[in-house]
């Protein structure tokens, strides 16, 4: 599979965050997948990115120019692709993989991921988007979209499109068992 990883670029949260990030990219690379990514340096980024390519993993990263200018990327990634701009970066991510994950991370990350679930809604995405639960980062959010459906802003069935991974080796289980989502999702994207 080719999994899109969405992903933080703090270097200063818990440093239990990062190990997470290197423990998923051993672990996808190990069972041989493929990672697209941010192809940033920094925070859980770097560190997914330096565990699949210690495992020999094939890594892509997406950046758009002005953050290449800046030198934020990967030096050790070998298909490294500039793009121009943050929304053909969001785009190029997302199209093709067969699945996402979201790691912990800031208003990029939840943009990233947000986008892939309303996507889904729409029947615009189809496959498995997967929340890796470090240190229960994901709860609150998991609560609040729980929340939005219970106010009828979405419906239950909307609930199947993401789930939650408590650790690196729940991650691809979680892809696996995740409910089907087809062309009929568009049928149930309106609140009814
Ligand atoms: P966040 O989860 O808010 O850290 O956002 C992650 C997103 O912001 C990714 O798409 C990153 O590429 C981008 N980003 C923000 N700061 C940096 C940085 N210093 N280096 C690389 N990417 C960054």
């Amino acid at each position: 599979m080719r999994i899109c990883v969405y992903c933080a670029s703090s270097n200063k949260a818990d440093p239990r965050f990062r190990a997470a990030a290197f423990h998923l990219g051993e672990l996808l690379a190990e069972n041989g997948h493929s990672i697209v990514y941010g192809g940033g340096l920094a925070g859980s980024m770097g560190a997914l990115a330096d565990g699949a390519l210690s495992k020999g993993g094939e890594v892509v990263g997406v950046i758009p120019r002005f953050m290449a200018d800046l030198e934020w990327q990967h030096p050790g990634i070998g298909d490294m692709q500039v793009v121009e701009d943050m929304r053909e970066r969001k785009h190029r991510l997302l199209t093709g993989s067969d699945a996402v994950v979201a790691l912990p991370g800031g208003c990029g990350t939840l943009e990233e991921l947000f986008e892939a679930i309303t996507l889904k809604r729409l029947g615009l995405y189809f496959n498995p988007i997967v929340l890796l639960d470090t240190l229960d980062y994901w709860q609150p959010l998991d609560k609040f979209l729980h929340q939005v459906i219970e106010q009828r802003f979405m419906n239950p069935e909307h609930a199947k499109m993401w789930s939650l991974a408590a650790a690196p080796e729940d991650v691809l289980p979680a892809i696996e068992n995740a409910p089907k989502w087809d062309e009929h999702a568009r049928d149930r994207a309106v609140v009814r």
